[in-house]
């Protein structure tokens, strides 16, 4: 037999962010040894009732464990650590490389699952170089809404694979070293086989703001404000929160940061040096009232409206020591991520009416998201020069839209892969392709401290419930006679109003009544869940035709 010299494909299997936005994870496979990229989660759909969060499916990696390397974490990001605790002993708590700051983010949030193994990170910066099994991998920094952001440039046997991370371009940054476009191009000099771009604002023309803008701007609004001042953002908006921190310094404000998640990222990032904070302008919140107006300004977590953050409890007078007072002025410094738009119209028209002065991203640039533009995209892609190109992170409109952009940048058409989750992509220096089999990748649902014990039943039934109600029947029935016994009880729960609804309850008793007698009412042995499925289907029938509304039916039948 003649021994093939050929060698075997890079495999590159996304789990997860390849046609949905979160849940970011990618394994790289070579000769059966495997890499893992990030491991994050993702938040529900509307419909998904009761779900805390989404997370990759990994069963592909059972019984792998000896063959995972380790795992690289892009940064800090939920949707790209926030996986961790409910992986990392499922694929046997691997080796992880990241930056000083997103470890300790990793770190922190691993103190809410105690039971775990100890994680063991090596934090690694731009310029690092490891080598992990077949894998060489060079760091470099990225810009993007948090510090410590690391591209992947990754030599492979088979050739070089360059991850961007999420990322942006940005020549003025706040709290972050501008883009490096000198290592940039020497990476790019180096024969990149494979593009891995970031999708997230592939849809969106031109060039990202600058955060030197977003910080102008902010200047305007702070320069000629008199009193407090209540800026509300995302808790990981570190270099915000940061511009924020420094504007109140320079205008003689004091800081009180609120909300859990954003105090121990901001604890988090200035213990590590991250975020620059003079001593003495942190307060904590039941300070607040020492100062003059003029002096304070509040950051907090709730820009989404979302119910229980800060915004909302200050909107509502629910907070224990912020008090909305009229003259106040909220500032809106993210944009509504979709689905929220409603719940921040809600909040913001709260605001309003309490009369505050309001101001959004909408109204001027006060937020910049951390994402490339499409005018970002061409460069990247026109730095790199990659041979194939895999667009990556984002809702499969995105993922199209970007490959768009690339073909126009001259990357042939054959040459680039539209991929999703669970989907292997083979390359090699020739071609780049897809395998037909998939490997799982359908959702795993995490509610409380279940994971992927809600599945699609389960989920039903939550929708239903939340619909239509529940209607519960009990019936006792004679074991000798086979006859209900007195008149079933009914229980109900969201469907209608029981007591102006007494004509449709003595109708339904009538109907159970009159389904039990026939079912059983011939004595013999009685097939009593033949007799419920009929109570089900009969009575959720019934009602349907005289409500239009299908409540979950759950029909007991109890022998005496
Ligand atoms: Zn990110």
């Amino acid at each position: 037999m003649i021994k093939s010299t050929k060698k075997p494909n890079l495999r590159i299997i996304p789990l997860g962010g390849l046609g949905e936005v979160g849940r970011n994870m990618m394994l790289l496979e070579y000769e059966g040894k495997i890499l893992i990229i990030d491991m994050g989660l993702g938040f529900p759909e509307e419909d998904m009732l009761g779900i805390d969060c989404i997370i990759p499916n990994v069963s592909y990696l059972k019984n792998k464990t000896k063959n995972i390397l380790g795992a690289l974490i892009t940064h800090g990001h939920y949707d790209h650590i926030g996986a961790i605790p409910y992986l990392i002993e499922k694929i046997g708590n691997p080796p992880i490389f990241t930056s000083a700051l997103t470890r300790g983010i990793i770190l922190k949030r691993q103190e809410e699952f105690p039971n775990l193994p100890r994680l063991d990170i090596t934090i690694v910066k731009n310029n690092d170089r490891i080598k992990i099994g077949p894998f060489n991998i060079e760091f470099f920094s990225q810009n993007h809404s948090i510090p410590g952001n690391l591209g992947l440039f990754i030599k492979t046997p088979v050739g070089n694979v360059l991850i961007t991370s999420d990322f942006k371009f940005d020549q003025t940054p706040v709290n972050d070293l501008p883009t490096d476009f000198k290592k940039l191009e020497m990476l790019g000099k180096r024969d990149i086989l494979l593009l891995i771009s970031d999708s997230t604002n592939a849809e969106e023309p031109g060039h990202s703001l600058s955060e030197k803008t977003i910080e102008e701007n902010l200047d305007e609004i702070f320069k000629e404000t008199k009193g407090r001042i209540i800026a509300s953002t995302f808790a990981s908006l570190l270099n915000r929160i940061q511009q924020i921190i420094a504007l109140s310094e320079k205008y003689g404000r004091r800081v009180c940061i609120e909300g859990r998640s954003m105090k121990t990222n901001v604890e988090i990032a200035r213990k590590l040096g991250y975020l620059k904070i003079k001593n003495g302008t942190l307060i904590k919140a039941k300070q607040i009232t020492n100062y003059p107006n003029s002096e304070i300004t509040v950051i907090c977590t709730g820009a989404q409206g979302e119910g229980r953050a800060v915004l909302m409890r200050i909107a509502n007078n629910e907070h224990k020591f912020i008090h909305f007072k009229r003259g106040d002025t909220i500032i809106f410094s993210s944009s509504a991520i979709p689905g929220n738009e409603r719940t921040v119209q809600v909040l913001k028209d709260e605001f309003y009416r309490q009369g505050a002065r309001v101001f959004h991203y909408k109204m001027m640039d006060i937020h910049a998201g951390g994402h490339a533009h499409q005018e970002e995209l061409k460069k990247m892609i026109n730095i790199m020069k990659p041979k194939f190109f895999l667009p990556a992170y984002g809702q499969f409109s995105m993922l199209v839209i970007h490959a768009e952009i690339a073909q126009k940048m001259g990357v042939p058409e054959k040459n680039i892969i539209l991929a999703e989750n669970g989907k292997i992509i083979n390359l090699n220096q020739k071609e780049i392709f897809i395998e037909k089999k998939a490997v799982p990748s359908n959702l795993v649902m995490v509610d409380g401290l279940g994971i992927g014990d809600v599945g699609e039943v389960v989920l039903r039934d939550r929708q239903n419930l939340a619909q239509d109600g529940m209607f519960v029947i009990v019936a006792v029935i004679d074991r000798i006679s086979g006859k209900v016994k007195g008149s079933p009880d009914i229980i109900s729960r969201g469907f209608v109003y029981l007591r102006e609804s007494k004509e449709l309850l003595k109708e339904t008793r009538k109907k159970v009544i009159g389904i039990v007698d026939k079912a059983a009412g011939s004595g013999g042995a009685v097939n009593w869940s033949y007799v419920k499925n009929e109570i089900r289907n009969k009575i959720g029938q019934f009602l349907f035709s005289k409500t239009q509304r299908r409540p979950m039916i759950l029909p007991v039948v109890i022998e005496v």
